[in-house]
């Protein structure tokens, strides 16, 4: 059976034409022609030997998505639902602003981790993604946009550092002078809080952002909305994270979903400034998008500029986050919720 060719690192690429008895040099040539040329056959690849072509078509294939549905939103967003080879559907989103254009990745069928306010989860945990399927979102929103893509978040579905290898290699993949070639600093990886997972990035030598889904300041808080708190609850989290910003001296967002009535009062705010307090770190208020998941309610905009200006007067650096996409069902997972649920 031939493989997907994308699903190999650089290395291995070198590897498999080493075997094939080609210097590894050609192995810039090719992922150049994957991914800043977007090539849909070998044959295109003008600059290989007629041979090598011959040869990589006997033992690969080059992958592409099926569109299954597109929504573009009154702001702009996109967001894209696209069939896999095994039928399964994941869905991304292209957000573009006046200098960037942001693509958020998903790494996952589905989520494991459950959180209470999360569509992604509502459905359970299908596969992981693989390094193919993480990289042709970011090719298929190029092509059909023709938009130079220039920020990349791993925040759509799944948990990225519970597909750690996979996201890792699709990461250098998306760093390469020979692939996507974006700035460490433009890549973006969210963690609902798996703490082996940001110890281990933390010693990766990369210089990507790190950003904490915290959703909530005290155990007692984050126990009813996140699950994994009850296995890498506060007292283990935030040690890590300050490891991270230690090692690789990266500023941590932490993100901070306002649930209306639920994490948004002056004792929140207290307890979310004394648990940042130390670490260079900024606050991302998302205020919560409804999902109809569990009983939770969006924020009332006084709400959120209450909570706001409690942790501005402590000198937090926070900011609020404008949503996009509302029309077009962009929070996590919520499309691929609905249309599955048809
Ligand atoms: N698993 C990772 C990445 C995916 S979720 C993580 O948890 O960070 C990306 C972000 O969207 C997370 O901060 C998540 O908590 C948030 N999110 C999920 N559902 C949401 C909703 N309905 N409204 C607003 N933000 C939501």
């Amino acid at each position: 059976m031939k493989k997907d060719i994308k699903t190999l690192t650089l290395k291995e690429l070198a590897g498999h034409l080493e075997e094939l008895k080609y210097p590894k040099y050609h192995a810039q040539q090719i992922f150049s022609w994957l991914y800043q040329k977007g090539a849909g056959d070998f044959s295109s690849m003008s600059d290989l030997s007629l041979k090598l072509r011959r040869d990589l078509e006997k033992v690969f294939y080059i992958s592409n998505f099926i569109l299954k549905e597109k929504l573009i939103s009154r702001d702009g967003t996109i967001k894209y639902l696209f069939e896999l080879e095994d039928k399964n559907i994941i869905e991304s989103v292209l957000i573009p602003h006046t200098e960037r254009n942001t693509v958020c990745l998903s790494t996952q069928v589905g989520c494991k981790f459950s959180c209470q306010f999360c569509a992604s989860g509502a459905l359970g945990f299908v596969r992981n993604l693989n390094q193919a399927e993480i990289l042709n979102q970011i090719l298929f929103i190029k092509s059909d946009t023709k938009e130079d893509i220039t920020n990349i978040v791993f925040m759509g579905i799944g948990e990225p550092l519970d597909n750690y290898d996979t996201v890792l290699n699709s990461i250098r993949a998306i760093n390469a002078k020979y692939g996507f070639n974006i700035g460490q600093r433009k890549i973006t990886v969210s963690t609902a809080g798996v703490v082996e997972g940001i110890k281990k990035l933390s010693r990766e030598g990369l210089q990507i952002e790190l950003s904490v889904s915290l959703h909530g300041s005290t155990d007692g808080k984050r126990d009813k909305i996140m699950p994994i708190n009850k296995k890498f609850p506060l007292k283990k989290l935030i040690p890590a994270i300050k490891e991270f910003a230690k090692l690789t001296k990266r500023k941590i967002t932490f993100e901070y979903m306002l649930l209306g009535g639920f994490n948004t009062t002056i004792e929140d705010a207290r307890q979310l400034i004394s648990l940042t307090k130390g670490i260079n770190c900024k606050v991302n208020l998302i205020p919560f998008n409804a999902t109809g998941q569990g009983d939770f309610l969006s924020p009332a905009k006084l709400e959120m500029l209450f909570f706001r200006d409690h942790l501005l007067k402590n000198k937090t650096d926070v900011t609020i986050r404008q949503p996009r996409g509302q029309d077009i069902q962009a929070a996590c997972g919520q499309l691929r919720l609905r249309r599955i649920n048809q």
